[in-house]
């Protein structure tokens, strides 16, 4: 049945949010000709503060702090941070963790109808997968100048001839990304050097 004042709660509803200084998208789902339910949709930084979340866990585990988060519907699907030096493998990536619990969870490796948050620009690897599982949407935090292969050291949109191109957004929550790399990095370099040679002979 239509519900004839949809429009216009949903317009004041996002005018209240305005005031309040959230810029938020409003969706209505109702349930009935009477009975309303508003969903406050999450936007990009919400996602991104999502991927930030799971950075941390890595950073609390002495990872190199990189989040992930792959969204479907509006909805977080699968998470991932980087598990690198825990589970020794150089390929334990957070967007890596995360696509392949996507697939499992959907049961499909066809992932078009999903959006991917990381904290930090793919690195060559990873920017393979997200085109091999055809995610739609890809939004990153900061840029890696010394790995980064969606648009630092290759330019993916410049590679034509890829039979997927995702679409790319760069700089979400960008200084928060960046600062939990810096001051990672930071604390490393003040660690004895017994400690960086262990780290590097593994
Ligand atoms: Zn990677």
């Amino acid at each position: 049945m239509p519900r004839p004042y949809e429009s216009s709660i949903i317009t004041a509803v996002q005018q209240a949010c305005t005031e309040l200084g959230q810029d938020r998208k409003i969706a209505a789902i109702g349930t009935s000709a009477c009975v309303y339910r508003f969903i406050v949709m999450k936007t990009h930084e919400d996602f991104m503060r999502l991927a930030l979340k799971e950075a941390e866990k890595a950073r609390k585990i002495d990872e190199v702090p990189v989040g992930c988060v792959i969204v479907r519907d509006g909805k977080v699907i699968a998470r991932g941070h980087n598990l690198k030096e825990k589970r020794m493998q150089a390929n334990a990536h957070a967007e890596m963790i995360a696509i392949q619990k996507a697939a499992k969870k959907l049961n499909n490796w066809c992932l078009d109808d999903c959006d991917l948050y990381v904290t930090l620009e793919p690195c060559m690897m990873c920017t393979g997968a997200i085109i091999l599982y055809r995610i739609r949407n890809l939004y990153y935090g900061t840029t890696d100048p010394k790995g980064g292969c969606t648009d630092t050291l290759i330019q993916i949109k410049q590679i034509r001839h890829l039979n997927h191109h995702p679409n790319v957004t760069s700089g979400i929550l960008q200084p928060e990304c960046a600062q939990i790399l810096t001051s990672f990095f930071r604390e490393k370099r003040k660690k004895p050097k017994k400690d960086k040679s262990q780290f590097q002979s593994q």
